[in-house]
């Protein structure tokens, strides 16, 4: 097809993977990507992170090459740029009943699927998107890209829901294929058990027949010897046969108390962080879980409760349970205030006092010598450009607010106003001590 754009064949590309895989799928490998250009020689195409780079390439290589010319090596005329995402719209995804085939074993420990814990309900942000996007990629083609997926991180980030996740989305879309979802205190209770009943073998055998297994929190196979052995045959034979491994920790593999031989296996694969959603990440699950509990939630209560409640999933679930208790318990409607009072013990520090322009105003003016009014207004003169430069650095420090928004406050200057201000005082305190120490005294003034 030598009169065919490239662009053109990369259309054409998209429509035969289109018929080829599943429409989630498709949405999560394929939709993301753009095209940014596209030359005689070359077509740039814009991909959301690498991980889609490396599964596009890793996966479809023989599919791409067949569609598009290609080099002297045998690579298609393809570059892949990778581009901050915007934060993606969640993908509704039609929710395909599990009709699983299994065996009344399988049944009862699939039955350990928590059903609310799916890709669907997991949102992504900057911190999780990497381990979600690997986690999608192990679920869509078990055992045909990473092995094993190691995810660590800290508590209630979760790893244990993107675990499930994988187990769903595998059960969904591999019809055939026999998945297993398992915590390491059940594997080895099963272990002690199988010992006490003589059914070892047995164990062994349907652990070693499995296709997809899913091990939540090996930190507790530390200290554990005897099972440790076990565990580590049972993870090589069905490595060597490309089953899929996926296993999520507290801690990376090489901090955990095991031989270095089962470390070495589990870093195989890809190790990948569960880091500690940012505000935006945190406000977005806010919002999405007081949905799903039909609670009205605003926007700026939520980001009250984001900030102070920072590096724990499973923290911010329990202050939407709470609040939609109490709120409905007292027909309430969620107000900050209503959210201080019925979460504040959960608060990782107690709530300061909310900081305002007007307060900053007020202790610079009375800290410097001057009116509230002349640091709003226009004077030029250094006695009170000075005091109203630090207004403006102590407001972009202490409050939360865009620099616009901020910069009107003052009278209605410019954002580039309050961000000069800002630079000149904090690159003047550095060896102003004086400075420093007015500065310092007019925040503990306002915090107290
Ligand atoms: P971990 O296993 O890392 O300790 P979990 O997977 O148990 O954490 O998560 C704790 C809770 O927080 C769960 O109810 C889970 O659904 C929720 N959660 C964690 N991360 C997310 C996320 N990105 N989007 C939606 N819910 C999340
Ligand atoms: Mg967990």
């Amino acid at each position: 097809m030598p009169t065919l754009t490239l662009e053109e064949a990369w259309t054409q590309f998209l429509d035969f993977i289109q018929d080829h895989i599943s429409a989630a799928e498709f949405q999560n490998w394929f939709s993301p990507i753009g095209v940014l250009k596209a030359t005689e020689d070359e077509l740039l195409l814009s991909v959301p992170n690498i991980f889609v780079r490396e599964y596009i390439s890793d996966n479809y290589k023989k599919e791409l090459a067949t569609f598009f010319p290609c080099d002297e090596g045998g690579n298609p005329l393809i570059r892949f740029v990778v581009e901050e995402v915007k934060r993606e719209k969640k993908v509704e995804t039609p929710a395909v009943a599990p009709t699983p085939s299994l065996s009344q074993d399988d049944q009862r420990r699939a039955m350990k699927l928590n059903t609310t814990y799916t890709f669907n309900t997991f949102i992504e942000g900057p911190s999780n998107q990497f381990v979600k996007s690997a986690a999608l990629g192990v679920a869509s083609r078990p055992g045909k890209s990473y092995n094993p997926l190691f995810i660590h991180g800290g508590v209630g980030l979760g790893k244990t829901h993107l675990l499930h996740s994988i187990g769903h989305y595998a059960q969904e879309h591999h019809k055939n294929l026999r998945v297993q979802c398992i915590t390491t205190e059940s594997f080895i209770n099963e272990l002690v058990d199988s010992l006490r009943n003589k059914s070892i073998d047995k164990l062994k055998r349907y652990f070693r027949n499995l296709d997809v297994l899913l091990v939540d929190d090996i930190q507790f196979l530390q200290s554990r010897m005897n099972f440790e052995d076990e565990f580590c045959h049972m993870f090589e034979t069905l490595i060597n046969q490309n089953k899929q491994i996926v296993i999520t920790s507290d801690k990376p593999p090489g901090q955990l108390k095991l031989s270095e031989r089962l470390i070495a296996r589990m870093e195989w694969g890809l190790v990948a962080k569960m880091g500690v959603p940012d505000l935006e990440t945190r406000v977005a699950i806010l919002q999405h879980k007081a949905e799903s509990k039909g609670l009205k939630l605003t926007n700026s209560v939520a980001f009250f409760i984001a900030e102070h409640i920072f590096n724990n999933v499973r923290q911010l679930e329990g202050a939407i349970n709470r609040l939609s208790a109490y709120a409905g318990l007292m027909n309430l409607e969620v107000t900050e205030d209503v959210a201080e009072k019925t979460l504040s013990e959960m608060f990782q520090f107690v709530p300061q006092k909310r900081i305002t322009v007007e307060g900053i105003l007020k202790s610079v003016a009375s800290m410097f010598n001057v009116r509230v009014s002349d640091l709003r207004g226009n004077s030029r003169s250094k006695e009170i450009a000075f005091p109203r430069q630090v207004a403006m650095y102590l407001a972009k420090e202490l409050i939360n607010e865009s620099l616009v928004k901020l910069a009107s406050s003052f009278g209605g200057k410019t954002h580039s106003t309050l961000l000069h201000s800002w630079n000149k005082i904090r690159t003047q305190m550095k060896d102003d001590d004086l400075l420093r120490r007015q500065i310092q005294m007019t925040k503990q003034n306002l915090e107290a």
